[in-house]
């Protein structure tokens, strides 16, 4: 068996790996890179490897860094069939559709820069027909049940607790002549003890594993505390009179959040102020999670579906779809809370929030997820004191706050104990992705001093051949 990392290869986002068993190609995930523009564009249009000659994929969750350049894919010539939990592929239908129109989007203001510099235009990545084309390649398997990717392939999707539908997939290869090979592959890996997601089913018995390893550096805050805390900063806001508004990714961080602040409403623990979600992709997402309540975790079903209240909707809560809606909120002058996407702000109606309130010292921005190298979220909370927003620049001088325990990925604690599950005699290699190198290079070390002897931090483009000559 061969494993190629052709994407979040030793950064975070644009994860793809290809795998080449018994002379078929199967393709773990196809997500986009995110990051500067022109960068992006080239990376996520030359595919390392040729899509038609790509046999079958697996994705393991919507989150556009995992699935966004599956359209281009199809595009570019792959047929076969795309396996995903069913909420994942009813996700990736919203957001896929979404990603198409914000590459055209995209590209606008760029292709008029073109065209005045004589230069020809740039097409977009794909367009919302190679979404259509693509979305009849899903085929729906819910966790826990084995299937058969390809010959000597089987697979099965296990609960990641990352986000809606999410999984890690465990591959059971099967190669003539060889030892059977147990492969796990973690997806995007959530926390335990998360409101409405499940604790992640940890893969075991495994001969190797590919894992994410975002924060294999940092422990993130108790999420215990964390409501409150949230809890806190509305209340200061609305005393204060000012606005609060949070970039969040538009599936899994907001339902996160509405579930979170519909309790502190419950609980009288909220000022009477209004809360909006502006963002008609995080609306189509929570219906997409209000058709799988049963995927809730204990939690969720307790204090919501037991009472037969809807966890995603509250009495001072708004959804907003509409455009016109979403600019009036700029003429508010009392205290609100905004939750809008894109969660690193890099697209999505959050750049006009931030446009018009990043230089207001009564607002507070604040972050509750990751945000990649290069994207205005991480300038943001990385402190720059001025930021560009639709080509302009503006002085930074609303308040920042960062509250990372909202995370929903696992921390470096929590991917210890995910590994620690598998005995180090038996998993002889761990390859990690989905991380920033001081990331990967503190929890490689960690790894190693727990005896797992062969783990490797893949460039792009590197390949491992795992079972005949094991590494
Ligand atoms: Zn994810
Ligand atoms: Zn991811």
């Amino acid at each position: 068996m061969n494993i190629k990392f052709c994407g979040a290869a030793q950064t975070v986002t644009g994860s793809q790996i290809l795998i080449t068993v018994n002379g078929k190609k199967i393709l773990l995930e196809c997500g986009l890179f995110q990051g500067r523009r022109q960068e992006t564009y080239e990376r996520n249009l030359n595919f390392l490897y040729n899509p038609a000659e790509v046999d079958v994929m697996i994705l393991s969750h919507a989150h556009i860094d995992h699935s966004g350049n599956i359209p281009n894919l199809v595009k570019q010539g792959f047929k076969g069939s795309i396996y995903a939990t069913p909420a994942t592929i009813d996700l990736c239908k919203i957001m896929l559709r979404d990603s198409a129109f914000l590459q055209e989007k995209d590209l606008e203001w760029v292709n008029v820069i073109r065209r005045r510099q004589g230069l020809p235009k740039m097409p977009p990545l794909y367009t919302i027909d190679d979404v259509e084309r693509a979305m009849d390649k899903f085929v729906g398997v819910d966790f826990n049940r084995a299937f058969t990717v390809a010959p000597g392939v089987e697979a099965m999707f296990r609960d990641a607790g990352h986000i809606l539908g999410s999984a890690g997939v465990h591959l059971e290869i099967d190669e003539p002549g060889q030892k059977n090979i147990r492969l796990g592959f973690s997806g995007d890996i959530g926390r335990p003890n998360m409101p409405l997601t499940n604790d992640p089913n940890v893969l075991r018995d495994l001969d190797a594993l590919i894992m994410e390893c975002t924060y294999g550096n940092r422990h993130h805050g108790c999420y215990d505390e964390v409501e409150e805390e949230l809890s806190a900063i509305i209340r200061n806001a609305a005393a204060g009179g000012g606005k609060v508004i949070i970039p969040s990714f538009a599936i899994g961080r907001t339902q996160h959040l509405v579930y979170v602040l519909h309790k502190l409403f419950n609980q009288n623990r909220l000022p009477d102020i209004p809360i909006y979600v502006d963002s008609p992709m995080a609306c189509n997402a929570t219906a997409v999670y209000r058709s799988y309540l049963h995927y809730l975790d204990r939690e969720a079903k307790r204090i919501f579906l037991d009472a037969s209240e809807d966890p995603f909707e509250f009495p001072r809560l708004t959804y907003i779809q509409d455009i016109d809606e979403s600019k009036r909120l700029n003429g508010q002058t009392y205290p609100h809370v905004i939750i809008s996407s894109s969660g690193m702000a890099e697209g999505g109606r959050i750049l006009h929030h931030l446009r018009n309130n990043v230089d207001n010292p009564k607002t507070l921005l604040l972050f509750v997820g990751y945000a990649a190298k290069e994207t205005l979220a991480r300038k943001l909370m990385d402190g720059h004191k001025t930021v560009k927003v639709f080509g302009e620049e503006f002085q930074v001088r609303c308040k920042i706050k960062i509250l990372d325990a909202f995370s929903a990925h696992a921390d470096r604690r929590d991917l210890l104990n995910y590994v620690g599950l598998n005995d180090p005699a038996r998993l002889k290699n761990i390859f990690l992705y989905h991380g920033e190198s001081d990331q990967a290079a503190s929890f490689k070390d960690a790894l190693r001093s727990k005896g797992y002897q062969n783990v490797h931090y893949p460039a792009p483009g590197e390949s491992f051949v795992i079972g005949k000559n094991d590494v």
